[in-house]
């Protein structure tokens, strides 16, 4: 087995049949993808990682995908809207700090007052830094309009997880309607990248329904849609929503923890260049979850920037971490954490990923 794992390797097309055998690897030879996906990320992006502040600005959200803990049916949450000023001032505060970059990241409206403030309060990030900070917006399906007009007044990076790249699958995780439509999501992503965005999308690890094959079919769709980015995470169940049903049925919690650190080593070994962000629902599971996957192949972190009293509220999922610490907290102890796997802050880079420059480059 061990020695199936390295041919598998060392072979250049990895296809379904390959991928699921390296996503089954246990003992010596998940030792070995990890060595692998460890070393590819060391000869492309060394031991610098890239801080995003995260800055979870609202849970106010119109859509109802039945595994998210804040969605509109949740009766069960308080919700909250930051002032632009507490928006403003946490960007402030990434900036102060260094941080290089944050994401605004919120529940999905799509009205044109939603539309304008988000405008508004990107240029107003970009004059606060005399446009030092990078953004990236996390902010759902919107027009190409919309998107057009947030590139324009300073986003340059796009999260938009296709949750699960299987349209099937994606049917049974979503109510079945207009708002919640499988090939909306994905010209949603082809509009990113023609209108200019660094492209991220992302996918949930261990999901009611979803087998080896679709995961593997998940990292082949990244590849083939040419992404620049990914955020993908465990799926981590949540009372107050549909999904709760068949928490019977999930891998244990430690597996999606386990099969999630894979995905992201496979992701590494089949696209050496994107950046790959080290997920919080990671560090929900394990306290040293991030870190596990910046050691093995990711190469970004967010650390969440949102004030303190609104993370409670934003709860996707149950145990979310940190939600008591102070901004402030979080960077000192995330650089001492980082240090425990070789890996330090790239301050005050923007860190782009270098597959978009390629993809982008005029022949
Ligand atoms: N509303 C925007 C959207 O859906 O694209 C951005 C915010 S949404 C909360 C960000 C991500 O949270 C989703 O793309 C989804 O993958 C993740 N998420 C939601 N519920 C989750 C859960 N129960 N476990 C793990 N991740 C979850
Ligand atoms: Fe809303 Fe995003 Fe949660 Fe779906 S995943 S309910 S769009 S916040």
């Amino acid at each position: 087995m061990k020695k199936q794992v390295i041919n598998i390797l060392k072979n250049n097309t990895l296809g379904i049949d390959e991928i699921v055998t390296l996503l089954k690897a246990e003992g010596e030879e998940r030792a070995v993808l990890f060595r692998e996906s460890a070393k590819i990320k060391n000869d492309y992006s060394g031991n610098k990682v890239y801080y995003r502040g995260l800055i979870e600005f609202s849970n106010i959200c119109d859509k109802n995908c039945y595994y998210c803990g804040i969605r509109r049916n949740n009766k069960e949450i308080e919700r909250y809207n930051l002032t632009d000023k507490e928006i403003l001032d946490a960007a402030l505060y990434a900036y102060n700090n260094d941080y290089g970059s944050i994401v605004l990241q919120s529940g999905e409206l799509s009205n044109s007052h939603f539309t304008s403030r988000i405008t508004n309060l990107l240029k107003e990030i970009k004059k606060l830094s005399g446009g030092k900070l990078g953004i990236t917006i996390s902010l759902g399906e919107q027009t190409g309009n919309v998107y057009r007009e947030w590139f324009e007044a300073g986003a340059h990076r796009y999260l938009l997880r296709i949750e699960a790249s299987n349209p099937v699958l994606y049917a049974k995780l979503h109510p079945d309607n207009d708002l919640h439509n499988y090939y909306r999501r994905l010209e949603c992503l082809g509009l990113l990248q023609k209108i200019g965005y660094q492209t991220g999308t992302g996918v949930m690890i261990g999901l009611p329904f979803q087998t080896y094959e679709d995961l593997a079919a998940d990292l082949l769709f990244m590849k083939d849609f040419d992404i620049d980015m990914v955020g993908m995470g465990p799926y981590i169940e949540h009372a107050n929503t549909p999904l709760i049903r068949y928490k019977n049925e999930l891998l244990p919690i430690k597996a999606r923890f386990d099969l999630s650190l894979k995905m992201i080593a496979v992701l590494r070994i089949l696209m050496k260049d994107i950046n790959i962000a080290a997920s919080t629902a990671l560090q929900a599971i394990d306290p040293m979850g991030r870190e596990k996957a910046i050691k093995i192949g990711a190469n970004v972190i967010m650390p969440n920037i949102t004030p303190g009293i609104y993370r409670d509220n934003y709860n996707l999922y149950e145990n979310k971490p940190c939600t008591d610490d102070s901004a402030d907290d979080c960077k000192g102890c995330l650089e001492a954490r980082l240090s425990m796997v070789d890996a330090e802050p790239a301050y005050g880079e923007w860190g782009d990923a270098k597959h978009y420059f390629k993809r982008t480059k005029k022949d």
